[in-house]
């Protein structure tokens, strides 16, 4: 936990008592500092409240003694309407930030890598932080992956922060400063709390705000939004601005070409056999990783060490078992097209299970990827409508539920597939029609891959 001390005799209100909310609560309280908490929800106030907050409704709160509102970046401070409690705080001129800015108060001497972006925040700050560990720096993961930046530990001069940052959390920044700032890219996003694109770039550029001369800049240059912004920070006097690139060389960059990564200075890495990282997505992800770490002095044969032990993430196209040939691979994340689109691009010989709550679209978007699709095997409400969307393109199942498709999909592959086939869960769909979460689900097809019979598990525990 981070140790607040340094903020004694000021007093917060915390609105919101999530993961990060209460994490939050939890380090003022054990500083000894005030803190009114709130959430709708009567059991997050219960657990505030017995870690010691003072819970009450933040519209009877006399602001006058408050320093400063600390809202879940969940909740709308501004777009499209502000929440009433941000209101109130902003008519009495407090501010309002998020638990991140605590962290760089309470942490000066440390050093922070932040990461956004519309995809690939989560793998990307894994990645990093994964090779920074295995080189033996002293640093900690967190933000908007995995533990609340509130929960980190304490780690003072020469400890390094990666953090993942959202939108909703770079706008809630006042004195937070990234000596590595990294840009993945851009796509629409988020609009309905942004307002539209030029909004949504505005807030995720606050990841720059307050880099001085020494910092760097790492921008993926993939879409015409990020590369005007790597035009922008290259102007910025002292800040090296790391462009990356994908199949093209870029000056003073790093790029990945034909499964190389290739450092500013020819320095050449072959990428083609990290199975963890399949696709140029992730070639994206582990350039941009490289980028960060060179720039952190980590010596190359690290940085190529840890790519390569990279575990990645789970329902992240998660290699989860292997019968024989073929591997079996969770993706429960792609809840959509755009995302299904990677998957299918990473591999060839796919046996694709998919379905569950549609998207508007559907699968239609992803017919540029059905050469590489031996068999599709539906499930869920989205059984009907994608069963129209290929018919006549590919031949596929009604399976119904989850079991019955890995199943099919595992006989069929068994049968048929000789060189390196795939059995993927990426469903382009949300979960909640058959399950709780894509997480749910997703943990689900890993336990049925690992128990088919002559199964080996691949990757992380469950
Ligand atoms: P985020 O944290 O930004 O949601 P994740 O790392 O969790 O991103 O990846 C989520 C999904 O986004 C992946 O399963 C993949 O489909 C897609 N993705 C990952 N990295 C990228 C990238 N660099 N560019 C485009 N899509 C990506």
């Amino acid at each position: 936990m981070i140790d607040l001390a340094v903020l004694k005799g000021s007093s917060f209100v915390v609105l919101g008592l999530a993961r990060s909310g209460l994490a939050t609560v939890r380090a003022l309280t054990a500083a000894g500092i005030d803190c009114v908490a709130w959430d709708d929800n009567a059991a997050s106030r219960d657990l505030a409240a017995k870690m010691g907050a003072r819970v009450a409704d933040p519209a009877a709160v006399d602001w006058t003694s408050v320093t400063a509102l600390i809202i879940s970046p969940g909740i709308p401070s501004t777009f499209p309407k502000p929440h009433p409690v941000a209101v109130a705080a902003r008519t009495a001129g407090k501010p309002i930030i998020c638990d991140v800015e605590l962290l760089a108060r309470a942490q000066p001497e440390a050093r922070f890598v932040a990461i956004t972006g519309t995809n690939g925040k989560s793998t990307t700050t894994a990645l990093i932080g994964h090779i920074l560990k295995e080189a033996g720096a002293r640093c900690e993961v967190g933000g908007n992956i995995g533990r609340g930046a509130l929960d980190l530990a304490s780690l003072g001069h020469d400890g390094l922060y990666v953090l993942e940052l959202s939108s909703y959390q770079l706008e809630l920044l006042q004195t937070f400063r990234a000596d590595v700032a990294v840009w993945l890219n851009i796509t629409p996003d988020h609009i309905d709390r942004h307002g539209d694109l030029t909004g949504y770039v505005a807030a995720k550029k606050n990841i720059f705000a307050r880099q001085r001369a020494g910092d760097c800049a790492v921008i993926g240059t993939e879409d015409d939004a990020s590369r005007a912004v790597a035009a922008e920070m290259s102007a910025r006097t002292g800040i090296a601005c790391v462009p990356v690139a994908l199949d093209r060389p870029v000056a003073g960059g790093v790029s990945y070409r034909a499964g190389m990564l290739v450092d500013a200075d020819g320095y050449t890495v072959d990428f083609s056999d990290v199975p963890t990282l399949p696709g140029d997505h992730n070639a994206q992800n582990a350039a941009c990783a490289w980028a960060v770490c060179r720039w952190l002095d980590v010596p190359r044969e690290a940085i190529v060490a840890g790519l390569c032990s990279y575990p990645g993430l789970p329902h992240r196209q998660e290699r989860v078992a292997s019968v024989g040939n073929v591997v079996y691979v969770n993706d429960s994340k792609a809840t959509n097209a755009d995302a299904t689109a990677r998957a299918l691009s990473s591999y060839r010989d796919i046996y694709w299970i998919l379905g569950g709550q549609a998207k508007e679209g559907g699968v239609a978007p992803l017919a540029s990827y059905f050469d590489r699709i031996r068999h599709a095997f539906l499930i869920g409400e989205a059984t009907e409508l994608f069963a129209g969307q290929l018919d006549g393109k590919l031949p596929y199942s009604r399976c119904g539920d989850l079991k019955s498709a890995l199943d099919a999909a595992h006989a069929l592959a068994q049968r048929e597939a000789a060189g390196h086939a795939v059995v993927l869960l990426s469903p382009a769909c949300a979960s909640w029609d058959q399950w709780k979460s894509y997480e749910h689900r997703g943990d689900a097809f890993r336990a049925m891959a690992r128990a088919l019979p002559g199964a080996e598990s691949l990757g992380r525990a469950a």
